[in-house]
């Protein structure tokens, strides 16, 4: 979708005239006669901000419907709801921290069996499938490692064994990647990211792509009622105005900032899915169009926690913080941050290692950002650096 479309899929009042989105802060909805409306009933089933809000994202991922949440999770956990007890969902093994928490703490306990395979290769998804597998989990780019699925693939082999492929599409944005027209069935985004994109809410969107799963998920959300209140989907809408000029300028920052980071001694891996090295490269490049997102991480040759935490706390345009996708730069570590509640051990095996970083580059000028770096890599000496150096 062009900026031009986004921009003009938000419409203005027709009420008034009014040409931003305005906030309708009310919880219910005088009615004529006893179920005769505008259409609005009562705030937790619909309101006309969440609306705008709902229709504006179904158009951006070219879905049915599109549903706004309190939170990237509670869109995640109303997906879910849609299991029963026996059902198996095959997950991508680096999945964000916060969904493998919410699958294997409560969803497992609660009868459904999860299976987290390498989905780089979708040969691994064609051998975890079986007859009770209900949904196919991933997200591309992964968080925080960057790997990158080919979403056409593993939905034929969803469609083989009749399952759902739900995508997490928050890293690449609809602006990137339209996983639907891939042959997804539901995509869902942390609207905390780069669709609201300035770091000032929570949200969370659903988008599904039939009817019969339109009215699944509005069903849960009303039942389960974990709505995105009026206010946080004006910003959300705010968000999106820009979100095309946006994202692409954190794309260039993303270049900019993997490139240098690649001919650094003192770096180790660079993940990041603009690289030619990276293993799925040419996929990513065809299915997110050549944008590669704002995120890159990498791994430090004094590959340990203490390393790590020196390079987080010296940079000053990198602010360490939970989150990405916002207009301010970024960084984390995950492995004490946002993935603490995964065993290390599964971390390990997803190639998170001790010393992994994870980058969020925001709009700033990218020369900036190269710079700040650098100067927090040299508070970094290896040890038999410092020792060759002392003599
Ligand atoms: C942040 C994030 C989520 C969770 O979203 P919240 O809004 O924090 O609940 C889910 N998936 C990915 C990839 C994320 O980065």
């Amino acid at each position: 979708m062009s900026a031009t479309k986004i921009i003009h899929s938000i419409p203005s009042d027709p009420l008034t005239g009014a040409i931003s989105v305005p906030v309708y802060q009310t919880s219910t909805f005088i009615q004529d006669a006893p179920g005769i409306n505008k259409g609005f009933d009562y705030a937790r089933s619909n309101n006309p901000t969440r609306k705008v809000l709902e229709d504006v994202v179904a158009q951006l991922e070219g879905g049915h419907s599109a549903f706004a949440f309190a939170t990237g999770l509670a869109a995640i956990d109303a997906v879910l709801k849609v299991l029963s007890k026996g059902d198996e969902i095959i997950a991508v093994d680096d999945i964000y921290g916060g969904a493998y928490r919410l699958f294997t703490h409560v969803y497992e306990k609660l009868g459904v069996s999860i299976k987290y395979v390498d989905t780089t290769d979708p040969e691994n998804v064609a051998n975890a499938v079986s007859s009770n597998t209900k949904i196919i989990w991933i997200e591309s780019p992964t968080n925080p490692t960057l790997k990158v699925t080919n979403i056409e693939h593993v939905a034929r082999i969803a469609k083989s064994v009749n399952a759902l492929l739900v995508v997490d599409n928050t890293f690449a944005s609809p602006i990137a990647q339209q996983p639907l027209a891939l042959g997804a069935d539901i995509v869902i985004h942390s609207g905390t990211k780069y669709i609201g994109g300035h770091s000032d809410l929570v949200a969370g969107l659903v988008v599904t792509k039939t009817v019969e799963l339109s009215e699944q998920i509005k069903f849960i959300q009303n039942a389960s009622g974990g709505i995105l209140g009026p206010w946080d989907c004006f910003l959300t809408i705010r968000g999106i105005e820009t979100l095309d000029l946006r994202y692409r300028k954190q794309c260039e920052n993303a270049v900019q900032v993997a490139k240098f980071l690649q001919q650094c001694k003192e770096v180790s891996e660079v993940y990041f899915p603009g690289l030619e090295s990276h293993k799925n490269h040419t996929i990513a490049k065809k299915q997110q169009q050549g944008l590669f997102g704002g995120i890159v991480s990498f791994t430090l040759k004094n590959d340990t926690v203490a390393a790590a935490n020196r390079f987080v706390t010296s940079t000053k345009c990198f602010k360490l913080a939970e989150s990405l996708g916002g207009v301010k730069s970024l960084l984390c570590h995950p492995p004490q941050m946002t993935h603490a509640s995964v065993p290390r051990e599964r971390r390990l095996k997803a190639g998170i290692s001790d010393s992994l970083i994870r980058l969020s580059c925001g709009i700033e000028e990218a020369e900036d950002l190269v710079a700040d770096l650098k100067a927090a890599l040299k508070t970094i000496e290896e040890p038999q650096l410092t020792s060759l150096s002392q003599k």
